[in-house]
């Protein structure tokens, strides 16, 4: 039972690291100026401007991969859809 419960949870964490994998995969092809230009080009709702997202992870998403991080000015959540073609 125990055991059971160990591996479900182990293959959650695998599928998620995948994921994780994918998505990064999926960013790291994309040309390094054209990454750069995404990271500076993020719209943040609190600041109502175009901002730079900062301390952000990837995730993968229907539609390419989501940005999820804060803004470099003030420090709220943001977040940006970069649409990649697989
Ligand atoms: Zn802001």
């Amino acid at each position: 039972m125990i055991g059971r419960i160990a591996g479900q949870f182990v293959l959650l964490i695998f599928r998620r690291v995948v994921v994780k994998m994918k998505a990064n995969k999926k960013w790291v092809a994309l040309p390094k100026d054209i990454r750069n230009k995404l990271i500076q080009n993020v719209f943040c709702p609190h600041c109502l401007d175009t901002v730079t997202i900062v301390e952000f992870v990837i995730v993968d998403d229907p539609a390419g991969i989501l940005l999820e991080g804060k803004c470099k000015n003030c420090r709220n959540e943001v977040a940006r859809v970069v649409e990649v073609d697989e």
